[in-house]
């Protein structure tokens, strides 16, 4: 029925539900393409998680397509117009849970690493696919562990391409060449709890602490970059009191987050201490670095995706470091060239999440032609 095979790929892995860290079997049959044409089928599966390692060649450069088969639950069934598990095309557009995010830029790379394939058996350098059933979730047994095992025993990857939806308007609009980190903090301000009328016997820890968020919403972390935003802090939650008009809480609880480019963490850290530690505060602050800020400067690897972008669409595309966190974190600080390309983000974790059925044949074709511009012979 599908005339294209990219297409044809995507429903069948649409078609397999796979909410983190279930693959339900779509790595499975991603192995046996690449299996078919030469690649290498290693599994790094841990404690539920699917991982595959795929490589094609020993030679350097390696370039790896990286990515994620596990999808985010479909939310309410009613809202989908079809179900989120059996892929549908309407007016256009095929509708599934994961069609954008990122099954869809999944089969293109398949698709992609044939049709090269085929042409140039002995690339000049290896092709390798990372793939995981784990981005979604905790990403702890996912691609930072396959990235834990190449390490160990010095398997490099030079440049990455996370199939990501990245385009915002226009196929290929977008590209990210890096990420902010993201850093939390919980606060936990200790007063002594008493009667509003008697405050003199009582330590209130809202009064104590107020001026203090106060600073810390007003800070000016840094002045940003021409790739970065300016660091960012937003207080995300604050409790204290018992419910009661007349009691002075003993203790406030607050969580707040950072997101910032990348610099010396340590030190970011230190500057929101020193507020706290301006007006005698008694308070316990706790850290969790919930993901690795990354950058991928202008090299060979951004050349090439924007003149197959060129190639295939005819337009420029934006580079950008916005959005949330990704795997590329994991992979970035060994050295490798990390960039996200994908299709039209509008709809990714939304119900009747969808992309334009037109799209996926010129993302194969800009995939097709980054290979052509880094491993042809
Ligand atoms: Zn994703």
């Amino acid at each position: 029925m599908a005339a294209s095979p990219t297409l044809d790929l995507a429903l069948a892995l649409i078609g397999r539900p796979s909410i983190t860290p279930d693959d339900g079997g779509c790595q499975q049959l991603l192995s046996q393409r690449l299996a078919a044409h030469g690649f290498r089928i290693e599994w790094m599966n841990v404690a539920g998680v699917t991982n595959l390692w795929a490589r094609y060649g020993d030679q350097a450069p390696l370039l790896c397509f990286a990515g994620h088969t596990d999808v985010v639950p479909p939310g309410k069934l009613t809202d989908w117009h079809s179900d989120p598990f059996s892929p549908e095309i309407r007016d256009g557009l095929l509708y599934g849970r994961g069609a954008a995010d990122m099954k869809s830029s999944l089969a293109a790379m398949v698709v992609a690493a044939e049709s090269f394939l085929a042409q140039h058996p002995k690339p000049a350098g290896s092709l390798a696919f990372l793939l995981t059933s784990d981005e979604e979730g905790a990403a702890i047994n996912g691609t930072r562990w396959v990235m834990e095992q190449l390490n160990a025993r010095g398997e490099r990857i030079d440049y990455c391409v996370v199939g990501e939806p990245s385009s915002r308007e226009r196929l290929g609009d977008q590209i990210k060449q890096g990420r902010r980190g993201s850093l939390n903090a919980r606060l936990r301000v200790i007063g002594k709890q008493g009667h509003v009328a008697y405050p003199h016997l009582a330590d209130n820890p809202i009064h104590r602490v107020a001026p203090t968020l106060a600073r810390l919403c007003a800070e000016v972390w840094d002045q940003g970059s021409e790739a970065f935003p300016p660091t960012s802090l937003q207080i995300s939650n604050l409790q204290a009191g018992v419910g009661a008009e007349n009691v002075i809480p003993g203790e406030l609880t607050a969580q707040f987050n950072l997101r910032f480019a990348p610099q010396d963490i340590e030190r970011l850290k230190q500057r929101v201490q020193a507020l706290f530690e301006q007006n005698g505060l008694e308070y316990q602050l706790e850290w969790t670095l919930s993901g690795e800020p990354f950058f991928t400067a202008e090299g060979a690897l951004i050349a090439a995706t924007r003149e197959a972008i060129r190639t295939v669409v005819g337009y420029e595309p934006l580079l950008s470091t916005d959005g949330g966190t990704s795997d590329g974190r994991f992979i970035a600080p060994t050295g490798a060239e990390v960039i996200e390309l994908g299709p039209l983000n509008a709809t990714i974790h939304k119900v009747n999440e969808a992309v334009p059925v037109a799209d996926l044949e010129p993302l194969t074709a800009i995939y097709a032609q980054i290979l052509e511009r880094i491993l042809q012979p």
